[in-house]
């Protein structure tokens, strides 16, 4: 439920430019779709920022994928390890999380993938799978530019990640040469992809109508089937099916400045603060890094204008990256005029004085912010289902942002639904662990082909 409209003009004037019309979000469209092609284009690729890498994955799974494979999966918060037996429909699964450290995160690439060999050996030693040589996928979600289902090569760093002398190389010959430097361990890493390519052919394993992967998490990407005569770079097999997965890396849209006629001066502060400036704006608009950290840098302008909480913050409230994005959730959950959460989330950030009218104005300033998303993260689903202009289509969802907010899904199949060219129909489905058995369901079919 939309929270009544605050009746103080001054607080309207400060979060307005949040909310854009139709008009907008169609323009928007208009220019997304020229990226697209733009990034498609062999005379333009080079110079587009919406990169459209080409995934080599052909098909989606028929279902009658089997056998036993590991799977990595690295790309926001969480690294994790997976054994995953596939049978036909059946998958089983078994997975331990482990922890990045910051000083990793930031360090050598030789220190990543150290760590991660290190981890599956853990793992391996942990699932009695010591001696034996499985097949892997790994599931890589940053910006990549493949050369074949399993070589990929990092463009660039992004969500918070930055390790010396990863960009520019291929990470599975990183990873297999720290697999080597760790000894007593061997796996044969067949395909990387991305989660949401991941996201993808773990919903087609159900549905085959699937063919929009969507990730709304640490970051936002999306990635399609697109016919092979529009991917004017293809370099693969003409073989039916005559398509592949085009990874967009949409979050990158909007690094020309097609963005900067929507930009409010708290994403510019983001942007400014972010440690990859100039980059990934569209991302920056939608994603859970940084949702948290716009409400809070409106929240900071309203109270130093005497607006909200006395005028009086809190230290908490003034340090970058405290409003966590989970909070936006929490507190568009508060349904009645009790505001729990939201009282919860302000004890928290130790506010001193605040009333129910804070409470009400907080809430709004969440929801127009996150509307703001699902609604950018809209159009951007729309100009894909036009582009393909298949009559009925699946899209897999994933991503704790999606998953958890309370009305992002509404929200977009409203906005979606507004945007689309009539006589297509679509579908917002919540994948589960896409980016494990995604990635053990691509290994399996290179498994098969090999
Ligand atoms: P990944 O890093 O692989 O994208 P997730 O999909 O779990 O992993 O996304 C993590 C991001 O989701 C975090 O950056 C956080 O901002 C956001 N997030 C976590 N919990 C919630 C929540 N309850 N509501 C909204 N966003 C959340």
């Amino acid at each position: 439920p939309f929270p009544k409209p605050i009746d103080t003009e001054a607080i309207e004037n400060i979060v307005r430019p949040f909310i854009l019309s139709d008009d907008d979000y169609r323009k928007l469209m208009d220019s997304m779709l020229e990226n697209f092609n733009k990034g498609l284009g062999k005379e333009t690729n080079a110079s587009a920022r919406v990169k459209m890498f080409q995934t080599y994955v052909k098909s989606v799974p028929d279902g009658t994928e089997s056998g036993d494979f590991l799977a990595l999966d690295l790309g926001g918060t969480n690294f994790r390890v997976l054994l995953i037996s596939l049978d036909g429909k059946e998958v089983k699964m078994e997975s331990k999380i482990y922890l990045i450290p910051q000083h990793i995160m930031l360090g050598s690439g030789v220190q990543l993938f150290d760590h991660i060999a290190e981890c599956i050996f853990k793992f391996m030693k942990d699932h009695d799978l010591m001696g034996k040589t499985l097949p892997l996928g790994f599931t890589f979600s940053f910006p990549c530019r493949q050369i074949g289902l399993d070589r990929a090569v990092l463009t660039n760093w992004t969500k918070g990640f930055k390790c010396e002398g990863v960009e520019g190389n291929d990470i599975v010959k990183l990873l297999h040469e720290a697999i080597e430097r760790r000894g007593d361990i061997q796996v044969n890493c067949l395909a990387v992809i991305n989660d949401t390519v991941g996201a993808l052919m773990s919903c087609a394993h159900s549905d085959n109508s699937c063919a929009i992967g969507l990730i709304l998490g640490t970051g936002t990407n999306a990635c399609y089937i697109e016919r092979l005569e529009n991917v004017e770079l293809w370099d693969g097999d003409w073989d039916e099916p005559q398509q592949v997965i085009i990874n967009t890396e949409w979050g990158a849209y909007g690094d020309d400045g097609a963005l900067d006629f929507v930009k409010t001066e708290y994403d510019r502060k983001v942007d400014k603060h972010s440690i990859n400036p100039g980059k990934q704006v569209y991302e920056k608009m939608i994603s859970g890094m940084y949702m948290g950290e716009i409400v809070r840098l409106v929240l900071v302008k309203l109270c130093k204008h005497g607006l909200i909480f006395g005028g009086r913050g809190s230290e908490e409230l003034s340090t970058m990256g405290r409003f966590y994005t989970k909070y936006v959730s929490e507190i568009e959950s508060d349904v009645n005029d009790h505001f729990k959460n939201t009282k919860q989330v302000f004890e928290d950030l130790m506010i001193p004085n605040h009333t129910e009218e804070d409470c009400r104005i907080v809430q709004h300033v969440c929801c127009l912010i996150s509307t703001r998303a699902a609604y950018l993260a809209s159009a951007g689903i729309a100009c894909l289902l036009n582009k393909m202009n298949r009559p009925d289509v699946a899209v897999a969802v994933d991503g704790s942002l999606y998953r958890f907010h309370p009305h992002f899904h509404d929200l977009m199949v409203e906005k979606i639904t507004q945007l689309l060219n009539p006589g297509i129909k679509f579908r917002l489905m919540l994948s589960h662990d896409g980016s494990g058995k995604g990635a053990a369901l691509v290994a399996a079919v290179a498994n098969r082909v090999q």
